[in-house]
């Protein structure tokens, strides 16, 4: 099996409707580490996606590449140049008509590399980065073990939530939250939450 154009499109429907759902769910935990932004920045950049939809792109880099410039133009605050970074660098592996469980990683990679270089967070310090970093060793090892590219993006979805869920009892030193210091801890990062639920979307869309 490979994935190509129609399961990047389908990815991107996903994520529509996995943020529009879960838009105040995300308010919430921004509201209580942060400034209650991060549903209603991300709804905003993918409605905005949505209605952009497939636009002329030939391949699911070139879809990769809208959903990057139009996230950096809509989402604003932190996350709006963050996750255009990661699609934006996402979209350059993707080139290629027939993606195989290699592209699956080296597209994971490069959006946690993409985080990293915009954002300077490492893992443990309560950011997106601790659901995308998780991700993409599990996307490896599932490519290492011989999984097709849907196998892989379970592996990467499933450990992206686990590691959402991990940034609960973490500190925040990077980001809004840190400035709440030691009042971050109990609450899951919006971020990382959002994360796991478009790479959720991406697994999604490779099973239908
Ligand atoms: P803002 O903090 O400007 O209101 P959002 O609420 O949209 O922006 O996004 C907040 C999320 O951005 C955080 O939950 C965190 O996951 C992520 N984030 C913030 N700063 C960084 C960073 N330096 N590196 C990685 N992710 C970050
Ligand atoms: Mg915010």
């Amino acid at each position: 099996m490979t994935l190509g154009k129609d399961w990047a499109l389908a990815w991107m429907k996903e994520c529509v409707s996995a943020v529009s759902e879960h838009r105040e769910e995300l308010i919430e935990l921004d509201r209580a580490i942060g400034d209650g932004d991060h549903g209603e920045n991300l709804d905003r950049g993918f409605s905005a996606v949505k209605s952009k939809l497939p636009g002329d792109a030939e391949n699911a880099g070139d879809l990769l590449k809208l959903v990057a410039t139009t996230l950096m133009s809509t989402v604003g605050g932190a996350s709006g140049p963050l996750y255009g970074t990661a699609f934006l660098r996402a979209s350059k592996e993707l080139t290629s008509e027939k993606l195989g469980p290699r592209d699956m990683v080296a597209m994971i990679e490069a959006g946690l590399a993409g985080i990293q270089a915009r954002g300077k967070a490492d893992e443990g310090e309560k950011t997106m980065v601790d659901a995308w970093a998780p991700a993409a060793r599990a996307a490896h090892t599932a490519a290492e073990e011989g999984f097709g590219p849907e196998g892989v993006l379970r592996a990467a979805a499933d450990a992206a939530l686990a590691g959402a869920v991990a940034t609960g009892p973490m500190k925040a030193t990077k980001g809004r939250a840190s400035y709440l210091g030691e009042r971050s801890v109990g609450h899951r990062d919006p971020g990382a939450t959002s994360s796991a639920y478009l790479l959720e979307a991406a697994a999604k869309a490779a099973e239908k």
